[in-house]
């Protein structure tokens, strides 16, 4: 707002100003005994480190809260340096805050002017009231201050009302305004007036001694609060990050779950498609099976992709539940188990001309394992081989034993996987980006496998150049020990 208008907030605006530097000038110069100033200089300085140690204690989204320990203080000089001492301390507190606060504009002299003739009226109360209640011991002692605190809290509200009033205008509400704070304003008249009562006491008592004695314990465990209160609003920051970063998280989360049902519906769609056409001809047709038998081997298929679905989704509820995985183990060789699943996939695989290869002759050892846990491991990598391979590709198995540990390496010549996806396509729904349009997935499958294979001691690794292929190694330890005897036994007895 520009000052050199003629507004009525301008107006008023410059009546404090100019009565609160009168009451100023009128205070210091001719109201201020000049007898015992070090004690004054020393109050001076205490209401400086007040106001700096209490400025804006906690901070909220709204503002902030400060205590008002350089009024009190203030105020307890009235009785020992008159109207021109309060105004004096007051003055200084009231300059450290606005410099802190960077107001270095007119709400600094507002700040100043209204201060200033705050505590005057709080000043003279507290002074005529002192005489008048001479007789009466107790009250005398006691009520000036608290009525002499709260004229102080009354001026500074209305002068504050009324200028927010002025710049404004009549959207806010006078009333809801004056009682939004009334804790604070009934906190700040308790300090105003037991502070002020006590220290001036101490002050006509025993000089710059009282007044250190007194100042000393409040501004410490000022500043031991003020610390707590840095520290709290740390620790609250901490929480709102921890708070956003699970939020996020949980929203990854669900997308993901979300995109997970979506691909998950269209995975079982095509299988239960072609087992409702076949089955359905069949019905109409039951001679048809004989014209084309290759109608059981799809419906076969199809019944076969369904289970592999609800299979890793169960696995996977499993892993969400407990991340455990019990197994049942058995010793049997692996190479039979490879060459039924290579058979199984064969369709896949003719349908788009690729050639399988095994060369197994290194896999000497049986393995102690759960059969149909590995099945399902080298499933996951056989399909994906085929799956993510172009027409006329290869894939290459390779069994062999080493350091006590069955390796089976898959070998494709197929996409690939670009290195900066690597790290990654064993979590949970990730799909590589650049291979999604080859073929359909969940993204579970590597996730299922690389934790039945830890589950038996082992591990998964891939190597894979981009339009060249993927090399993905399994390492089963064979673990003929007597742990595994063992391991075993157990699993019989859960079996039965
Ligand atoms: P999906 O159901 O998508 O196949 P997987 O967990 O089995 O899920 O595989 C995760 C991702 O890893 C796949 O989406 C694919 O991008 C990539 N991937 C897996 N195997 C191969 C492979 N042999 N060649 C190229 N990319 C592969």
């Amino acid at each position: 707002m520009s000052l050199t208008k003629r507004t009525p907030y301008n107006l008023f605006l410059a009546a404090t100003t100019i009565i609160g530097g009168c009451l100023i000038g009128w205070g210091v110069i001719f109201d201020l005994p000049r007898d015992n100033l070090p004690t004054l200089i020393l109050l001076i300085l205490l209401a400086v480190t007040s106001s700096y140690v209490t400025r804006s204690m906690v901070h909220h989204t709204d503002g902030s809260i400060t205590y008002e320990v350089g009024t009190a203080i203030g105020l307890a000089a009235v009785p020992e340096w008159g109207i021109g001492g309060a105004i004096l301390v007051v003055f200084a507190s009231i300059l450290t805050v606005s410099l802190l606060k960077n107001w270095a504009d007119s709400r600094l002299i507002f700040n100043v002017s209204m201060t200033a003739i705050s505590i005057s009226g709080a000043g003279i109360t507290l002074l005529f009231l002192q005489s008048q209640l001479e007789p009466l011991p107790i009250v005398q002692f006691f009520a000036p201050w608290l009525l002499s605190a709260a004229v102080f809290s009354a001026l500074n509200t209305i002068l504050v009302i009324t200028i927010i009033r002025l710049d404004k205008g009549s959207s806010i509400n006078v009333l809801e305004l004056a009682f939004e704070d009334q804790w604070a304003t009934l906190v700040d008249i308790a300090i105003m007036c037991v502070g002020g009562l006590i220290l001036a006491y101490a002050i006509q008592n025993y000089d710059s001694i009282g007044v250190i004695a007194f100042c000393l314990p409040i501004l410490l465990s000022a500043f031991a609060f003020r610390v707590y209160v840095t520290k709290m609003s740390e620790h609250m920051n901490n929480l709102e990050s921890i708070i956003e970063e699970r939020t996020q998280s949980l929203k990854t989360l669900v997308a993901e779950k979300d995109h997970f049902l979506t691909v998950l519906t269209h995975d079982m769609k095509a299988p239960l498609t072609t087992i409702n056409l076949y089955s359905s001809m069949l019905m109409q047709k039951p001679e048809a099976l004989l014209k084309k038998p290759k109608i059981a081997r799809a419906i076969f298929e199809s019944q076969k992709n369904l289970a592999d679905i609800v299979e890793n989704i169960l696995d996977l509820e499993k892993l969400n539940v407990d991340g455990e995985i019990d197994l049942y183990l058995e010793t049997f060789d692996l190479v039979p188990l490879i060459e039924s699943l290579v058979d199984t996939l064969s369709a896949q695989s003719e349908q788009k001309k690729i050639e399988v290869q095994t060369d197994l002759g290194g896999l000497t050892s049986a393995i102690s394992a759960d059969r149909s846990k590995i099945s399902r491991v080298f499933q996951n990598i056989f399909s994906n081989a085929i799956k993510y391979t172009p027409e006329n590709g290869q894939v290459h198995i390779l069994g062999f034993i080493e350091a006590g540990t069955a390796i089976v390496q898959i070998q494709d010549t197929g996409y690939g996987i670009p290195k900066e996806d690597i790290p990654f396509i064993f979590e949970r729904f990730k799909r590589v980006n650049s291979n999604k349009d080859f073929a359909t997935g969940t993204g579970l499958g590597l996730a299922i496998t690389k934790a039945l294979v830890e589950s038996h001691g082992g591990k998964v690794t891939v190597s894979s150049v981009p339009n060249l292929g993927s090399c993905f190694s399994v390492y089963i330890p064979l673990r003929e020990t007597e742990t595994i005897k063992q391991m075993e036994k157990r699993s019989q007895i859960i079996k039965t």
